[in-house]
């Protein structure tokens, strides 16, 4: 496995990759990884002749009051796991970089970056559209991972792709999960011991809301009330925001049905966390298989 620190250094190695051939997988993240980046990185190895996974903590996408400074970190550990998942390059570059001095040009997809996270975090995901065009730029990948975990911007990303003819497919890979259903994120080492216990009601509020869908509730409205209500029994939580909308357009409908997204955000004290399943509702009630 080879540490790449310059942007363009990067960029000549995955010309040099494309013109002999090969085919390279870019799993981006922001490090201190887990199982649930691994994942993404297994997929690409299996995949994609050559895996580049990018280390890249984005100031653009972390609002001014947001945990940017504080965002864990942990080089060492990450090349280690990076290299034993089967990671070919890590592509660590600094932000003078990324971000030259007078440096104007952003990305934005507009309408489904301003809703769910994008309405308590304004312009972060222009910051993540931004920052993954000049990744996309720099390390021509042929497939880029991206997970489950972060349902919104897995859409925003696909839509960019569409809608600016990047010649880069997207695969989706599912939530990866501690055994209490918590989905892994690098944001969980902010938990105390007792908010790392309450932070189990997230998944148990979904799986509440699979639960009625399954018994036939069509109804959001009702399934947002009834998650609500168990979360609010856990004083630590404070809800940000439960949608349930399309699991595409990320529209909210009057009725649940089609592939559907029920997707939370809460904080926990000062810490955010996010969790989300996606439900296949078909015509008949009986019809209904569970995604993520
Ligand atoms: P991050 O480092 O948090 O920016 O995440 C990098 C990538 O890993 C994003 O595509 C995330 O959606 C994905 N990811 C983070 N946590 C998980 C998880 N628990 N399961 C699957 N993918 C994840």
């Amino acid at each position: 496995m080879k540490l790449i620190r310059s942007v363009l250094r990067m960029q000549n190695l995955s010309k040099k990759l494309r013109q002999k051939g090969k085919t390279i997988g870019f799993v981006p993240t922001m490090g201190y990884l887990h199982q649930g980046h691994l994942s993404l990185v297994r997929q690409s190895v299996k995949d994609a002749d050559v895996t580049v996974m990018s280390i890249y903590v984005n100031p653009l996408q972390f609002g001014p009051k947001e945990d940017f400074k504080l965002y864990p970190r942990d080089i060492k550990s990450d090349m280690k796991l990076a290299r034993s998942s089967g990671v070919d390059y890590v592509f660590i570059p600094s932000d003078q970089d990324m971000y030259a001095e007078k440096y104007l040009t952003t990305v934005e997809v507009n309408e489904i970056s301003g809703r769910m996270c994008g309405a308590s975090r304004p312009g972060h995901f222009k910051g993540v559209t931004t920052v993954v065009s000049k990744l996309f730029n720099i390390v021509l990948p042929d497939i880029a991972y991206f997970g489950q975990k972060d349902a919104q911007q897995a859409v925003i990303i696909g839509k960019m792709v569409k809608d600016l003819n990047m010649p880069v497919k997207v695969k989706v890979l599912p939530i990866i999960r501690e055994p209490d259903g918590l989905a892994k994120s690098s944001r969980n080492i902010y938990l105390s011991p007792g908010q790392r216990k309450d932070a189990a009601v997230l998944f148990q509020a979904l799986q509440i809301a699979r639960k009625m869908i399954i018994e036939g509730e069509r109804n959001p409205g009702k399934v947002i009330l009834r998650m609500k209500r168990l979360i609010s029994q856990t004083e630590s939580v404070t809800i940000n925001y439960i949608v349930i909308a399309g699991a595409d357009d990320l529209l909210p409908g009057k009725k649940i049905s089609g592939r559907t997204l029920i997707a939370l955000a809460v904080f926990i004290g000062k810490v955010r966390l996010i969790d989300n399943i996606v439900i296949k509702v078909k015509s008949q009630k009986s019809k209904i298989k569970i995604t993520s």
